[in-house]
This record gives structure tokens, C-alpha cells and sequence, in this order.
């Protein structure tokens, strides 16, 4: 008979271990949907911020009351989803499967840049990417995770830039590395902030001023999703003038 391992609650080790799993799959099912949906909802508030401010003609009083509702319901449901994300990512998360394959990054930060370009015009936020001149290797990465890893820092740009600003996004190799970088003209991040930016739940007061909503976990699961690669985050920041942040992720493994 199989000898089954006990924990102090008379479950087995291996059920645990497969109820951590399932729980792991589920929250990152969650997070991955929420990050999406929240995509298209700031799609949506864009376009509809559009024909309010009669970027697309004049408006009827009626129209204009239809609009400006269904800009408050959007806004409610872009809220709604933050706090499920804010909630999702809270859950105490343990050892998540990685699944590794072959991947065009340059295509992906594409990708994000363009899903993120309602919510940089609604901004007036400009964000350009450098793409490089040669074409690059592709890279063995776990694809969901990385596009976690490139929204985070994308989003993190936008929302910490100030009206007008710029955004540069490049890409480039480094020795047996890719090396990305989102380079904003922001807030920035103080001195004594610097070391305590990768930390569960931290957000500097300069950044909780101009974001309520943010929950400090984003920076957090970044640096912990490209360490499971086997690459290294770090950035470069001064207060008021702005911040870059850099992954290098192993081109193979
Ligand atoms: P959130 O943005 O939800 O607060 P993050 O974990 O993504 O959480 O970031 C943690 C903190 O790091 C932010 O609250 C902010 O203080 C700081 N930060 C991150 N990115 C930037 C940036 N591009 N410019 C200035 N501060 C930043």
C-alpha cells in the first residue's frame, strides 16, 4: 500500500500540494482575464472620451446624457476589475508552473503598446517604440508572464508620466541577453524610496498621490516572474524627472 504523508490537518501531502496548484492556476486565470478586460474597458472609455470632448462632431443634449452615462458605467467596471485584480494578486500565490517556448519579444512589446494606446491618448501620453534595426533572436520565455512583466511596466509609465509626457520603449541585445527598456519622463522615484521599490504592497507617497488605485504587488510579481527566467530587473530614476526601468532576460535556457 502507498505510504501517504500526513499534514497537521489529516490531509495529504498530495492533496495539499495538488489544492495549491488548482488555487494557483485559478488566481493566475483570473489575473490574466481581469488584465484583458480592463484593456478593452479603457478602450471603450477612450473612444466614448472622444466623442464627449466632439473630437467626432457636435453631440445632441440627449446623446451627450446617453454618453456620459455609459462613461460612468465604463469607469465603474474599469474600477471593479482593478479590485479584483488588487484582490487576485493579494492571494498568497506559491510556486506558479512555468511554461517555456519560443518567442518574437519585439511582436510582444508591440502587441502591449498597442493595447495600451487608448489609455495613452486618453492620457495625452505619447508612447514610441525604438525598434531595433537587425531582427532579433527569438527568445525561450513563458509568454503569459512576460506579457504580465511588459503590461506592469508599460502601465507603470503611463501612469506615473505627466500630461504631454513622452514614453520610449526599446529592445536590444546584450550579449546572451534581450534587454528591455520603458523609459518615462514621470514623477520619478526619491532616493529613499529606490530600495524599497520591489517590496510587497510598497508605493511611494508621490505615486499614491496621483494614483489612488494602485496596489504595490505589480513591481512586486514583475521582479519575481523574470528571476523564475533567469533575468535580472533594475532601473534608473530621479525625483521629477523621470524613470527607466530594464529587463534582461536570457535569450536561451
Ligand atoms: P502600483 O503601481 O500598483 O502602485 P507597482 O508594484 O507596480 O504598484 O509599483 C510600486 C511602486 O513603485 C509604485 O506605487 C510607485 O511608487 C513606484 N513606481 C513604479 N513604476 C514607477 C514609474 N515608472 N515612475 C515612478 N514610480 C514608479
Amino acid at each position: 500500500m502507498l505510504f501517504r504523508r500526513k499534514t497537521k490537518t489529516g490531509d495529504s501531502v498530495e492533496e495539499v500540494e495538488k489544492l495549491k496548484q488548482l488555487l494557483n492556476a485559478k488566481s493566475e486565470m483570473v489575473s490574466i482575464g481581469a488584465h484583458q478586460v480592463r484593456t478593452s474597458l479603457s478602450a471603450i472609455k477612450w473612444i466614448i472620451k472622444m466623442f464627449l470632448d466632439g473630437d467626432l462632431g457636435k453631440l445632441t443634449a440627449e446623446q451627450e446624457n446617453l454618453l456620459r452615462k455609459a462613461y460612468d458605467g465604463n469607469d465603474k467596471a474599469i474600477n471593479l476589475v482593478s479590485e479584483i485584480l488588487l484582490v487576485n494578486k493579494s492571494e498568497e500565490v506559491v510556486e506558479k508552473k512555468y511554461v517555456f517556448e519560443k518567442v518574437n519579444i519585439v511582436e510582444m512589446i508591440e502587441n502591449t503598446i498597442f493595447d495600451f494606446s487608448g489609455e495613452s491618448l486618453w492620457r495625452g501620453i505619447e508612447i514610441i517604440f525604438l525598434k531595433p534595426q537587425t531582427v532579433l533572436p527569438e527568445t525561450k520565455v513563458d509568454k503569459e508572464k512576460i506579457l504580465v512583466v511588459l503590461q506592469n511596466l508599460i502601465e507603470n509609465a503611463i501612469k506615473y508620466s505627466k500630461y504631454h509626457g513622452k514614453i520610449f520603449v526599446s529592445v536590444k541585445i546584450e550579449k546572451e541577453n534581450i534587454e528591455i527598456s520603458v523609459k518615462d519622463a514621470g514623477i520619478g522615484i526619491s532616493e529613499d524610496s529606490k530600495i524599497k521599490i520591489f517590496e510587497k504592497f510598497y508605493r511611494t507617497e508621490n505615486a499614491q498621490k496621483k494614483e489612488a488605485m494602485g496596489s504595490g504587488i505589480g513591481l512586486y510579481t514583475t521582479k519575481d516572474i523574470v528571476e523564475k527566467h533567469r533575468g535580472k530587473i533594475w532601473f534608473e530614476s530621479k525625483e521629477n524627472e523621470g524613470t527607466t526601468f530594464f529587463v534582461s532576460l536570457p535569450i536561451s535556457r
